[in-house]
């Protein structure tokens, strides 16, 4: 590992100022241990946040993903429908319960869940497999909202609930709604890396407060009301501690000027990189990605809002079209920014594509497949600087000019 001060990494964590007084606050008190001031605060600062009725904070997105199968009753042998473009974390709690994940390429508008691909899964889940199935899980990748209106209707008129991984989505929306505000139950995640951190923790949020308080008493070891230590079901041991909620309610004033950052950063990229917004609408459940391949362009490509779309840009994502920039692709700019001690990372590999679910189900349209051949993510981080900024630039664009002189 190198933790030189000149390493420019993808994504760090970036403390507002006030966390500690949280934390120092809790050492005080004694309030050490899980609960407390801290954690009930947390949670209703993320209700007034994203507008849930009910939220519980927990160990991390991954125990709030699974604690959403449980609740949804998702049982070994049951099917579970999950967005292939993502990270691990969303697939693997499908697992976790014995479950079999269902996974469904992207559309090009958003990267996230094909709609139309979703009705065709379960029609032929349903046709298949005798029974429709349990859950849908759709995801919001790098925090640009996926097609969630028409992925909620889908799940009404078949009646399976949507579970929201809004992990990477907090501070986004859709015409003013926020993401984790959507479906049956959402999840949050504060890793290191996330737009706010608690240095590792998640939610798991909802309306109905019978399917939040059970998700409470299953992260808190399952305990029936008794003096003694007595249990009837299968309990877990992922609450969110006190001390790490502290972390949170700082980290939760300073979301917003987050989200500017990181969107400045995006606008910063597209600039001086001289980059393309790829085209949509043009063909729905395809591998096209919307590249206009008229030469004129350098082939560096941007994902754009569609309308009444807010991305929080978590992480600023390129793609490189090698047949216009000149035969530079992702992978050249990569390595080439790793020699100078920068870090880039290609896009989420398609989980229908990972060696762990290669025997899974997929309905595919050859989309992910396609954004992971071609796109990078770049550093994206909130306390990025001006010079970090511009030193990544004339990186990669030292990179394109190097490569097409070599060429020549
Ligand atoms: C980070 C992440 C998770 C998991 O969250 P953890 O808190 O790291 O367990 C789940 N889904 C997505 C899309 C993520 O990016």
């Amino acid at each position: 590992m190198d933790y030189s001060a000149q390493r420019i990494y993808l994504s760090t964590p970036h403390m507002g100022g006030e966390e500690l007084d949280y934390v120092h606050d809790a050492f005080q008190k004694n309030w050490i241990a899980p609960l407390g001031e801290n954690v009930d605060g947390f949670e209703e600062d993320l209700q007034n946040y994203t507008r849930r009725e009910h939220v519980t904070a927990v160990t991390s997105g991954t125990a709030a993903m699974h604690l959403a199968l449980i609740i949804c009753d998702v049982q070994p042998g049951d099917e579970v429908i999950c967005q292939s473009l993502t990270f691990a974390a969303t697939a693997n709690p499908i697992k976790y319960q014995g479950a079999t994940p269902i996974f469904v390429d992207s559309e090009a508008e958003t990267w996230n869940m094909d709609p139309q691909l979703l009705e065709q899964t379960i029609l032929d889940r349903i046709q298949q497999k005798g029974e429709k199935p349990k859950a849908i899980i759709v995801v919001h990748l790098y925090g640009m909202p996926a097609k969630i209106d028409s992925i909620l209707k889908i799940g009404q008129k078949y009646d399976i609930p949507v579970i929201e991984d809004a992990a990477e989505a907090l501070g986004a929306s859709v015409n003013g709604r926020k993401c984790g505000n959507f479906g049956k139950l959402s999840i949050l995640s504060f890793n290191g890396n996330k737009i706010i951190t608690t240095s590792g923790g998640g939610a798991l949020l909802g309306n109905e407060e019978g399917l939040i308080s059970k998700a409470r008493f299953l992260s808190t070891q399952a305990r029936d009301p008794a003096p003694h230590y007595q249990h009837s079901e299968l309990g877990y041991n992922y609450r969110m501690s006190n001390i790490v909620a502290g972390i949170g309610r700082g980290q939760i004033k300073v979301l917003d000027k987050h989200v500017e950052k990181r969107r400045s950063n995006h606008n910063y990229y597209f600039e001086e990189l001289n980059g393309n917004w790829l085209e949509t609408g043009y063909n729905d459940s395809s591998s096209e990605v919307g590249f206009s391949r008229n030469n004129e362009t350098n082939g560096i490509y941007f994902l754009q809002e569609p309308d009444g779309y807010f991305s929080n840009r978590w992480l600023t994502t390129i793609l490189v079209n090698p047949e216009e920039s000149g035969g530079i692709t992702r992978e050249h700019i990569r390595l080439s920014l790793a020699e100078q001690n920068i870090e880039c990372r290609p896009l989420w590999k398609p989980m229908h594509q990972q060696p762990l679910y290669k025997d899974s189900i997929y309905y595919g349209n050859g989309l992910s497949d396609t954004l992971f051949k071609y796109g990078l993510c770049l550093p994206s981080g909130s306390n990025l600087t001006e010079q970090e900024l511009s030193r990544i630039v004339d990186s990669i664009k030292v990179c394109l000019r190097e490569y097409r002189s070599q060429v020549i």
